[in-house]
């Protein structure tokens, strides 16, 4: 289907494929969901059309904050066309409770309430389970310099900001969640810009009431169906109509 296509990249989730103008790509999200470190592997149907469509729904309402994504359109179902950036190789995770490594690394509870929202970076490197690296190593090794640490952690603050608000107005609470940033160059001067996804693969979201997982851990943890927890985002967000359901299987006759 796609091979006239150029791939550029392949990844555990998403493809990236040249893109129809220079300094673009479309970015084709796949059904392929993954977890620690790609040991634990299976096809979720509907992932990759949920995961872009939320990822568009989140990168316009952030780009309508004034805050600079690769984000440019959606395309179709699976791909949506962003703007090329050189990715700074960090997960820049942010926590506003404690959950996953850090409830573990820290002894605490999951749901743990954190006196403030808490930044922290890992090293992008499957081989190495992205380890957790200090801003030391950071400057150090060169991937980023200081000021864009600055600008990344306001950055990520303010993503924080708008998706905690967000979520909390449809029941959900925004336990943690990670973003890539890019550059970009404008002439000779680098600007930082949210790159790669934001959807339930990289958040941690639990249900206000009831406490219910509707992120990426369903799967590690094997709590149920990944695509119903997405898609059920995805209707309180209002980007699915209410009465439509992750597996339209079969072609149905119109009277
Ligand atoms: P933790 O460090 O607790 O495993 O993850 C913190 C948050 O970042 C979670 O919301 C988790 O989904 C996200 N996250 C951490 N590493 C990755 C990763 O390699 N890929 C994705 N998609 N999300 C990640």
């Amino acid at each position: 289907m796609m091979a006239r296509r150029k791939l550029v990249y392949e990844g555990k989730a998403k493809i990236l494929y040249e893109g129809p103008e220079p300094g673009t790509f479309v970015q084709y999200f796949k059904d392929d969901a993954t977890a620690f470190n790609a040991e634990k592997k299976a096809v979720i149907e509907g992932k990759g059309v949920l995961n872009n469509r939320l990822s568009e729904y989140f990168m316009i309402g952030l780009q309508s904050i004034g805050i600079p994504t690769h984000f440019i359109k959606r395309l179709n179902m699976r791909e949506q066309l962003i703007r090329q950036a050189e990715i700074v190789p960090l997960e820049v995770i942010v926590r506003n409770y404690a959950a996953g490594t850090m409830a573990k690394r820290m002894g605490m509870d999951e749901g743990t309430q954190l006196p403030r929202p808490v930044v922290e970076f890992s090293y992008k490197d499957d081989s190495l389970g992205d380890p957790l690296v200090p801003e030391e190593y950071i400057a150090a090794f060169g991937w980023a310099s200081q000021q864009e640490m600055d600008d990344i952690v306001s950055l990520a603050l303010r993503v924080n900001d708008w998706m905690s608000g967000v979520m909390y107005g449809v029941g959900i609470k925004l336990i943690d969640f990670k973003i890539e940033v890019g550059r970009v160059w404008d002439n000779d001067f680098p600007r930082l810009i949210l790159a790669d996804e934001i959807s339930p693969d990289s958040c941690r979201l639990w249900d206000i009431e009831t406490g219910q997982k509707l992120d990426k851990d369903v799967f590690r943890r094997d709590l149920g169906d990944l695509a119903d927890a997405y898609t059920e985002v995805a209707k309180r967000l209002g980007v699915l109509p209410s009465n439509v359901t992750h597996a339209p299987t079969k072609p149905t006759l119109i009277n």
